[in-house]
Order: structure tokens, then C-alpha cells, then sequence
């Protein structure tokens, strides 16, 4: 157990996920714990190593002292040998979805990445520390929600750092992970973005169905160890599924983890402006870029040339259909200001 409380604690310190590791931990431990991160990578992640060999004395000595805080960090255990899933929300927070999501998680320890946008974010501080709390990891979907795509270059700076500080100025955290809106993304646009632009492996078409159904089977028929699951928490209907899909998959054995976590259990290392579609294992990032194109260019991490898939995304064995189409809400229950949220 304390195996896996360490790892956590590590995946949670090499991502910064979490206010609940930043706000637990001395500062004196917290470099402790990241020598111990250094040492992960340079072992080939050979776990028993870092348990019996680097394990900071610091927490060794208040595990002495302190069962309960074993406890606790038995609760933030990610097992490698188990299998994981990244559910993702864009386009909240909401105030009424977004908490039944957040209820749903704590229920079940669960943890998930919300790519938030900025404009909205502003309006809910007290959701956002919430999701921090919680161990969740908070995106960036950025501000006014636009396609990065036509946006020059200070324009979608701006659009990422002005999300960024509402980000900081309610969770003190910085923000490491970047959704563009719809999923364009062109060479211009990867050389902007400094940082990881996470995609999706399973897109449940939540925006498109409304019907809790529907997102319920998406999710869980084509769930795998390392994907990434699109979803918005701006519905009721998605919200609703959720209260389904983290029982049902838990049941089969999965661990629900964020963008980051995901990233570092499966030993992927994350670099700024590369494209993520999953951590499915031989189905990841660059691998399904060619899979989905429209229109645009890209050049993938190995400096291959080809095109961006716009919008789109990915429910595997479902034939795609294109999502540039926006769906107008005509729900009330969106308080985002946006009634046209289309995929992403
Ligand atoms: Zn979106």
C-alpha cells in the first residue's frame, strides 16, 4: 500500500496536480519528493526501487507518527497494474452539472481534468477551488472559447494566459494542459502553444446527444487502459451518465486518473505543443492524427508532414461524422453564455 501511496504521491507531484499535495507538504518535503520524481524516470520506473531505496525519510517518519496520514495517502492510490482512465470536461464550469460531476467523483475518490474556459471559470471560483480539492487537474479550453485556428499568435497567447490567471487566482496552481477548442490545431498553432494540447481517444458525443444513454455507452464500450474520454460538464445529460460510468467502470477494475497522472503512470512525457490522443498502449498521440483529417497541415513529433484533423475527435468503431457543425443549445440550464458548443 504505501508502494502505491508513493506513486500517487509522485504522479501528483510531477504533474502539480492536486492543491491537496502542495498544501500537505512542507517545503523541505516537497523537494524531497521531487528528487525521489527524478529518480522514477532515471530507474525506467522501476517502482521497488524507489520504496526501498529513495522512499524521503521525512515521510517515512510521520507515517510512524501518524497512521492516519498513511490513510490518507492510501486514498490517492493510482495501481500501475491496474487499469486507468482520463475523463475530461470542457466548456465549464457549470453551476449546476459541474457540482453533480464533482459529487459524483468525491463518491467514488475519483479524479478527472476539467479544460475550463476562462470567461467562464471567472464566474466560479469557489467550483474551481472545489476541483482542486478534489485532486482534479484544471485545463485550459481558453477564454472566450475560439478556435486557436484563427487566432495569430498573440491573440491565442492571450486567450491561454488570461485563462491561465483566473486558473491561478483561484487554486494558486499553474495550469499544464491545453484542449483547443474543437481539437483544430495547425503548425502555427503547435508552435504557440508552449504547452500539451490534450485531444481524445473516446468521444462520447455528449454535446450532440443529450441523452445520458447514449454518453453511458460510448464511455463504456470502447473504455481501454490509457484513454482519454471527451465529455462537457456543461449538461445535465452528461452529468447523469457520469453518475453511471465511474461505478460501472470502477466495478471492472479502473482507476480514474487526470491528463497528467495518466501521462506519468504510463510513462509518456508530456512536451509543450505536442498533440495527445490517448495513453492507450500502441494507440497513442501522433498515432491518430492521419486518422481524422480535414483540412490544414501538421508536423507531427517525429517532424513529419501531413494535415490537421479538425474537430472530429474519435469514438473508435463508430464511422465519424464531422463536428464542425454547431449544435445551438436551446437548454436553459447552460449558464456558460454560449449556445453554440460544438465538439471540444
Ligand atoms: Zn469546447
Amino acid at each position: 500500500m504505501i508502494l502505491f501511496a508513493l506513486l500517487t504521491l509522485l504522479a501528483l507531484t510531477m504533474t502539480g496536480c492536486g492543491k491537496r499535495s502542495s498544501g500537505i507538504y512542507s517545503s523541505e518535503e516537497m523537494t524531497q519528493i521531487h528528487d525521489v520524481s527524478g529518480s522514477v524516470e532515471n530507474m525506467s520506473r522501476v517502482y521497488d526501487n524507489v520504496v526501498n531505496k529513495s522512499l524521503p525519510s521525512t515521510i517515512n517518519s510521520r507515517l510512524a507518527k501518524d497512521p492516519g496520514y498513511g490513510e490518507y495517502l492510501s486514498t490517492m492510490t493510482i495501481d500501475p497494474s491496474k487499469p486507468m482512465i482520463a475523463l475530461t470536461f470542457d466548456d465549464g464550469p457549470n453551476d449546476s452539472s459541474t457540482v453533480q460531476i464533482l459529487d459524483t467523483l468525491e463518491k467514488y475518490n475519483a479524479r478527472a481534468t476539467f479544460f475550463v474556459v476562462g470567461s467562464n471559470a471567472k464566474e466560479h471560483g469557489d467550483i474551481l477551488k472545489r476541483m482542486s480539492t478534489q485532486g482534479c487537474e484544471i485545463g485550459n479550453h481558453t477564454y472566450d472559447h475560439v478556435e486557436l485556428t484563427t487566432l495569430d499568435a498573440d491573440n491565442i497567447k492571450k486567450q491561454l494566459s488570461k485563462t491561465d490567471e483566473v486558473i491561478k487566482q483561484y487554486t494558486g496552481q499553474d495550469c499544464k494542459v491545453v484542449r483547443p477548442p474543437g481539437g483544430a490545431v495547425t503548425v502555427d498553432t503547435r508552435k504557440t502553444v508552449d504547452r500539451p494540447m490534450i485531444l481524445w481517444y473516446i468521444d462520447t458525443r455528449d454535446w450532440e446527444s443529450r441523452n445520458a444513454a447514449s454518453v453511458i455507452s460510448n464511455a463504456e464500450t470502447y473504455a481501454e487502459d490509457g484513454a482519454i474520454v471527451l465529455m462537457h460538464d456543461i449538461y445535465d445529460s452528461t452529468a447523469q451518465a457520469v453518475a453511471s460510468i465511474v461505478p460501472d467502470l470502477k466495478d471492472k477494475g479502473y482507476q480514474f486518473v487526470t491528463i497528467s497522472q495518466l501521462a506519468y503512470m504510463k510513462g509518456e512525457k508530456l512536451v509543450g505543443g505536442g498533440e495527445y490522443f490517448s495513453f492507450v498502449k500502441n494507440k497513442g498521440g501522433n498515432e491518430n492524427i492521419t486518422s481524422d483529417v480535414s483540412e490544414g497541415e501538421y508536423v507531427d513529433m517525429s517532424g513529419n508532414a501531413g494535415s490537421y484533423r479538425k474537430s472530429s475527435g474519435k469514438t473508435p468503431g463508430v464511422s465519424e461524422t464531422s463536428a464542425e457543425t454547431s449544435v445551438s443549445s436551446d437548454e436553459g440550464s447552460s449558464d456558460s453564455g454560449d449556445d453554440s458548443q460544438d465538439e471540444g
